[in-house]
């Protein structure tokens, strides 16, 4: 008789938790996913997938459902610092481009189709995250980092002017980006960085995102509508890249590790941790190792793939916020094809 498959527990069903969970069942494995909120519901995210993720869907035969959901594809991009943009680029592989109202709901579906239990509104509340309990509960809390706070915002809109299908637009306090969703709606997704100390101005979630009169970032606002229901924000994560050998549970996602939402990546190395974590927690459930081997075997896996890549994240995050880029007038940065080609390169 075969001996029985132990059970893998996932807490947190955002990207990282449910496609493991699915990965998992795929292969029989019986699944449990712990989620604390409910579908569908907003995120703070920029919404536009691009890099090995991509293939992580399709491989899982999840891809169909994202253009099915409403999915479009991001052609072209452009960066702005302040008053200087880069020409419009024709991006070498398309993004894929999804809300997250939509997209966690159709994987939350798609685990339960699968034979998954999905536990909604069910917050995990044990200290102990030990055998067969993977953590997927994304970023984690740092109220500061440097002395500063990060904080994310994230609203969709209609009537926004843009040149490409994915801006990012810096300034001095953060960066601003868009992403072309389907139906005319344009995610429009804010990360600021508040110096610990100061007091908090009076400027509104608007006043963020649009930035400064006279750029284009405002300008890619001005008769903008927004979609008040959609707004959402978070706040107090650490954007220090981590490695998974340093973590003492096993984690998939932001639980793991945060990149730099500039990149865009986040999603895609969520998509690519849960799929590095199938094999090695199958054959934990079908006894074939023990649960520290497959957590070993899981962090291994992810630091190889992910270390260089948070390397090059953690420059360009930089570039973003130095002032010495800023002070280029009409950057050679911004115009440079080879850094531009090597940034998207190395951080994806
Ligand atoms: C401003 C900003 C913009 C971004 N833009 C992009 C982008 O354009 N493209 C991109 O690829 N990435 C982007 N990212 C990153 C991307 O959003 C994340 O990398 C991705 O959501 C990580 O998925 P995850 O499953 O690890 O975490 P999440 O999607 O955050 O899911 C974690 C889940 O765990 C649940 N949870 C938490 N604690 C518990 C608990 N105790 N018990 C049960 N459930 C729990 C939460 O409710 C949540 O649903 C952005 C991030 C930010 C901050």
């Amino acid at each position: 008789m075969m001996p029985a498959l132990k059970p893998i527990t996932i807490v947190g069903g955002g990207l990282a938790g449910l496609t493991l969970g699915i990965g998992l069942r795929q292969r029989g494995i019986p699944v449990t996913v712990w989620e604390a909120g409910h579908y569908p519901r907003h995120r703070v995210c920029g919404e536009f997938i691009s890099g090995r993720g991509e293939d992580v869907l399709e491989r899982l035969g999840l891809l169909d459902s994202f253009f099915q959901a409403g999915a479009v594809l991001g052609m072209t991009a452009a960066f702005y610092l302040g008053r200087f943009g880069s020409p419009v680029r024709t991006l070498g592989t398309p993004a894929l481009c999804l809300s997250r109202f939509a997209m966690d709901a159709l994987l939350a579906e798609r685990l339960r189709q699968a034979g998954g239990e999905l536990r909604e509104d069910a917050r995990w509340r044990e200290g102990d995250y030990g055998e067969g309990v993977v953590r997927a509960n994304g970023r984690r809390l740092q109220p500061r980092e440097n002395g500063s706070q990060w904080f994310g915002l994230k609203v969709h809109a209609h009537n926004v002017l843009l040149t490409a299908d994915l801006e990012m637009h810096g300034s001095q306090t953060g960066y601003v980006g868009f992403c072309r969703l389907g139906g005319g709606a344009v995610n429009v997704c804010g990360l600021f960085r508040r110096t610990a100390g100061k007091p908090d101005s009076a400027q509104t979630w608007r006043d963020l995102l649009r930035g400064q009169p006279g750029t284009p970032l405002w300008e890619c606002l001005a008769g903008a509508v927004f979609e008040q229901g959609s707004f959402c924000s978070v706040a107090g994560f650490s954007l220090k890249p981590h490695r998974a050998a340093s973590r003492s549970e096993c984690c998939v996602g932001d639980a793991l590790t945060m990149i730099p939402p500039v990149t865009g990546n986040g999603m895609s190395m969520a998509f690519e941790a849960a799929e590095m974590a199938i094999r090695p927690l199958a054959a934990y459930s079908q006894g074939e190792c023990s649960w520290s081997e497959a957590r070993r075997n899981v962090a291994e896996a992810c630091d190889r793939a992910f270390a260089r890549r948070l390397a090059w994240a953690r420059c360009l995050q930089w570039m973003m916020f130095t002032p010495l880029l800023r002070a280029m007038p009409g950057s050679a940065v911004l115009h440079s094809d080879l850094l531009w080609r090597l940034m998207y390169a190395r951080t994806r």
